[in-house]
């Protein structure tokens, strides 16, 4: 019986994870569950699952959930604060953990569960962009598995061979070209920039393949979803810059490919349903019923590929760009793009100008050698402000 902590139970991967969970009693047990404020969607999913703990990550909410908590009878402990959040990720209570919370918010919970050997989950690709080389070290320290939930990096790792996709081999030796990640392209594939001048939130976050987060769905209209997917890449299979390349795909059913030297490629298919890698990772190496479709390809038809947009979707230029300059250059375009992103979903900044503010603060903070998770916390926090800045400046 695998025990599941959950980290960001209440989000969309939260939701998919805990389903594949419940499709499973006798083997996977949702032991912890965390959320940041939804108390209800927490209280409701704690009489469903009953787990042993619940953290709540906003500390004026644990005696309400703690209320919540004992009024249905259940023995469920109620906790808060990001210290709850590490020590439950990295805790006595857990062999598995799915870290599903958005943005750098996650990044010392998944820190903690990889220093502690747990089975990491990984959907907070945020976390690996913002701090690659210290959650690699952590994986050493703790000697853990991680497998990528992302689905495109899920089906790298089932086409790569067991060594290179847990980088213990490199990709030559396993006679790797290239690995190439598939892009919907979103809700804006095809169009101009002029025709992205007036986009609205809702007309960004409504994704026509896949039902995510707010964030990461404005991050897949503005094609940086596949720019910071470009440097988790590099960091899980230790591929450079120049080994990774990007085709859209329109149907989203080629979740990602792998070239190897003899001509061969290997692909992951199905349907755009991110229980397929959730199972595979709860798991591995077995597999699972996970509720998905089977895939109809005489349904289908036909798949499509096409190059991406470079010129109208620049953030996907800026990520290698920084994963090209390396060092901290990932933590700021990761900073600032949440940054902008939070300001473009409050209808304070528009849609073009996420990637202005991305660059501006590319320029201006240099990058440096990664050295540890103070650097990096202080980085993230200098990308914070200067983007602010940058807003201002720019359109604000
Ligand atoms: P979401 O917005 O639906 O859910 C986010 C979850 O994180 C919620 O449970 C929320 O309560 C929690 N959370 C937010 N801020 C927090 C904080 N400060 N402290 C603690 N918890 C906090 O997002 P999502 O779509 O489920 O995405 C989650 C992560 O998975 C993101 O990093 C995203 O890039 C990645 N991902 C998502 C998908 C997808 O299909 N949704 C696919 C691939 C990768
Ligand atoms: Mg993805």
């Amino acid at each position: 019986m695998r025990k599941v902590a959950v980290l960001g139970a209440t989000g969309s991967i939260g939701t998919s994870a805990l389903d594949v969970i419940a499709r499973h009693p006798q083997r996977f047990r949702a032991s912890v569950l965390a959320a940041h404020r939804s108390v209800d969607a927490l209280a409701e999913l704690c009489l469903r699952f009953e787990p042993d703990l619940a953290v709540i990550a906003d500390p004026a909410l644990e005696a309400e959930l703690a209320r919540r908590l004992r009024q249905a009878g259940l023995k469920t402990l109620a906790a808060s604060g990001s210290e709850a959040l590490n020590q439950a990720a990295a805790g006595e209570l857990c062999d598995t953990v799915v870290a599903a919370i958005v943005g750098a918010a996650g990044l010392e919970s998944t820190l903690a569960a990889a220093r502690a050997g747990k089975r990491l989950l990984l959907a907070n690709k945020e976390a690996i962009v913002m701090a690659g080389p210290l959650l690699l070290a952590a994986l050493e320290t703790g000697g853990g598995e991680l497998l990528p939930v992302d689905s495109e990096h899920n089906a790298l790792f089932q086409a790569l061979p067991p060594a290179a996709a847990s980088r213990r081999g490199g990709l030559d030796a396993a006679g790797v070209n290239r690995l190439i990640l598939t892009a919907s392209g979103g809700p804006f594939r095809g169009r101009s920039r002029a025709e992205l001048g007036a986009i609205t939130p809702e007309q960004a976050v409504a994704h026509p393949n896949w039902s995510m987060g707010r964030k990461i769905s404005v991050d897949s209209a503005s094609l940086m979803n596949k720019g910071l997917e470009v440097i988790e890449a590099h960091f899980l299979f230790g591929a450079p810059a120049e080994r990774i390349d990007v085709v859209v795909h329109p149907q989203s059913i080629v979740h990602s490919l792998v070239e190897y030297a003899d001509g061969s490629v290997l692909a992951q298919l199905g349907n755009p349903d991110m229980r397929t890698a959730l199972a595979y990772g709860l798991a591995w190496p077995q597999r699972l019923d996970a509720g998905v479709k089977p895939l109809d390809l005489i349904a289908l038809g036909r798949l499509d590929f096409q190059p991406p947009d470079l010129d109208t979707f620049r953030c996907l230029g800026l990520a290698y760009a920084a994963l090209r300059a390396g060092g901290t250059a990932p933590t700021v375009l990761n900073a600032a793009n949440e940054v902008a992103v939070a300001a473009f979903l409050d209808g304070q900044l528009p849609f073009l100008a996420i990637s202005e503010v991305i660059e501006a603060c590319l320029d201006e903070i240099p990058p440096e050698p990664v050295a540890n998770l103070a650097q990096l916390i202080q980085t993230d926090l200098t990308a914070r402000a200067t983007a602010q800045r940058m807003m201002r400046r720019l359109h604000c």
